[in-house]
């Protein structure tokens, strides 16, 4: 460990973050720092900052921020390992090769090969049936029917999984060990132990992995059987998109299968059935929606949104951007722009959270009441949401996005749960910003002013004048760091610190500021010794009002005195 550490530190020592995020991002020098749009979740208007002396990135929309790795983990979707690799590999650093395989690695990657080869063989197989059977001919008809000529049926490797029951099986067993083959997910056993085909009398599309092998199938059945779609369970080791892509149409879904998403649901219309649901639950628990960008589809997102959320699924939006002026459907996006890119997109779809945040971000949000309303179209959703822990997080990240204070949102939606209300009332005071400009300051000053940083953080800390703040945590950590004498790192404070605090922290380190002075710092001082007195006489005055006894009352009238001629000398 303490190998990797030290190649950590060197790696990223020598890492430009600037240049290795310039490579998925598009920057423009902007004040102190770079600005880009954001990679993590759509927008028009740039928020998405690097910071080139922090070595840090920032998004003000979605609030993802960190250093050169968690950047690239997010990009890539890889462990930290992976992202130290890679961007070893960008700034020309040679680092260790990880050790062999174990022979248990071995084993399984020879599994694995088998199983390719095995769906390679039903590929070819399935592709017969339908070019030269009679059964096939009338799946032929059928896609015919539905446009499909039989260019587009070659082309999409369509085939044909007959009606016989066995024929797949007959043709692979010789080959194939049964565990292999039911482990496979295209062979099936029966209570008594016999093998037979999964799929039967079905229209198959292959799944390709992202290397482009077949990994599984997706069938469609011929005429009414049920169920309408059936997918080939996930192979084991074989693919690592653990996610259900859902379209509206069939064109749709048979163009997603063939960009390699390993599962994907046409909901055909309307929005997905509950029993689709329950079918598209035994594959996986995670769906990236992709319904078409009109009316019709954004109010069926929203209503496959509430039926996915009671179901306890984890489900992401992908919204396509339009295609010169023509909206963009699935289909017509990967016929444009490619199978790679529409992958792209959909592994980074946000979450429904932000989808749902950015639509209510588009409402009138510049009063309260108009606040409330767009709370309103959220709260619904909240409630329908089974797991509490997710509910709690949905909150802080509503409060943060429409800027409301977050104990205020979290009391009104406690209040509305309790009421079995799905209209929330809420107080002016949650309109209120959370860290006051005094506060945004002197954060800023432990974080950046080299010449009086451990003065500051020693007062501070001794007449404890951030106690009670919202910035409290950040103000502690930023504290601790800056007495330890070393130089303060953005990243290692914001470790430390809980989501929304890291957040705000980096919000305020990428402000535009001018340099900080001693008297400006001994200013904040005097704004926050000043505000905590009126805090104290406001409690003082309530302790006063609740008629206490004799010695009390005396006691409390004393210290009133005292903080009422404290702050009439700073005024
Ligand atoms: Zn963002």
């Amino acid at each position: 460990m303490a190998e990797v550490g030290s190649i950590a530190d060197k790696v990223k020592q020598q890492a430009d973050i600037v240049r290795v995020v310039g490579e998925y991002v598009q920057l423009r020098k902007a004040g102190q720092s770079f600005r880009g749009l954001c990679p993590f979740h759509t927008e028009k208007t740039p928020s998405f900052n690097v910071h080139p002396t922090r070595q840090i990135y920032h998004c003000f929309g979605c609030g993802k921020g960190g250093d050169v790795f968690s950047f690239v983990m997010e990009m890539e979707k890889c462990e930290f390992p992976e992202a130290l690799r890679i961007v070893a590999e960008k700034c020309g650093i040679s680092i260790p090769r990880p050790k062999e395989r174990s022979s248990e690695g071995r084993k399984e990657s020879q599994q694995r090969t088998a199983l390719v080869e095995m769906h390679c063989e039903a590929q070819s197989f399935f592709v017969k049936q339908i070019e030269g059977t009679l059964e096939g001919k009338a799946a032929r008809a059928y896609l015919e029917d539905r446009g499909l000529d039989k260019d587009a049926v070659s082309r999409f490797g369509i085939g044909y999984a007959p009606s016989g029951g066995d024929a797949l099986l007959r043709h692979l067993k010789s080959k194939y060990p049964e565990k292999l083959l039911t482990e496979s997910g295209l062979i099936s056993r029966d209570q008594g132990g016999k093998l037979f085909d999964r799929f039967r009398r079905r229209i198959t599309f292959p799944i390709a992995n992202e290397s482009g092998k077949i990994v599984a199938f997706g069938c469609r059945a011929l005429g009414d059987d049920q169920p309408k779609y059936l997918n080939s369970p996930e192979s084991p080791g074989i693919r690592r998109q653990d996610f259900a892509s859902l379209v509206e149409g069939y064109m749709d879904a048979i163009t997603v299968a063939r960009a390699g998403i390993s599962n994907v649901v046409a909901s055909c219309g309307t929005s997905i059935a509950e029993q689709q649901i329950k079918l598209l639950s035994r594959f996986t628990k995670r769906v990236v929606v992709n319904y078409d960008p009109d009316a019709a589809g954004l109010s069926a997102t929203e209503r496959s949104l509430s039926l996915l959320l009671e179901q306890d699924f984890e489900v992401r939006v992908l919204t396509l951007p339009p295609i010169g002026d023509k909206k963009a459907d699935p289909d017509l996006y990967i016929r444009e722009k490619g199978a790679d890119e529409y992958q792209k997109r959909l592994r980074e779809a946000p979450s429904y959270v932000d989808y749902l945040i950015a639509r209510a971000r588009q409402m009138d949000l510049s009063t309260g009441e108009a606040k409330s309303r767009a709370v309103n179209f959220l709260l619904p959703y909240v409630q329908k949401i089974p797991n509490r822990i997710l509910r709690s997080e949905w909150a802080t990240r509503i409060a943060q996005q429409l800027r409301l204070e977050e104990p205020v949102l979290r009391a009104a939606l406690s209040k509305a749960a309790a009421e079995r209300r799905s209209e929330l009332k809420l107080q002016p005071e949650l309109v209120a910003r959370a860290a006051k400009p005094v506060e945004r300051r002197l954060i800023r000053m432990l974080a950046e002013a080299e010449g009086f940083r451990q003065e500051l953080a020693q007062r501070l800390q001794n007449a404890r004048l951030y106690h009670g703040l919202e910035t409290e945590k950040i103000f502690a950590a930023l504290v601790i760091a800056s007495l330890s004498g070393r130089p303060v790192q953005a990243t290692e404070v914001a470790a430390v610190l809980e989501e929304r605090d890291r957040r705000m922290l980096y919000e305020i380190l990428f402000e535009e500021a001018s340099e900080p002075t001693w008297e400006e710092a001994l200013s904040c001082i005097q704004t926050l010794q000043q505000r905590q007195a009126e805090q104290e006489l406001a409690e003082v005055q309530r302790s006063i009002e609740a008629n206490p006894a004799g010695p009390d009352l005396r006691e409390l009238l004393t210290r009133k005195q005292e903080l009422m001629r404290r702050l009439a000398a700073t005024r």
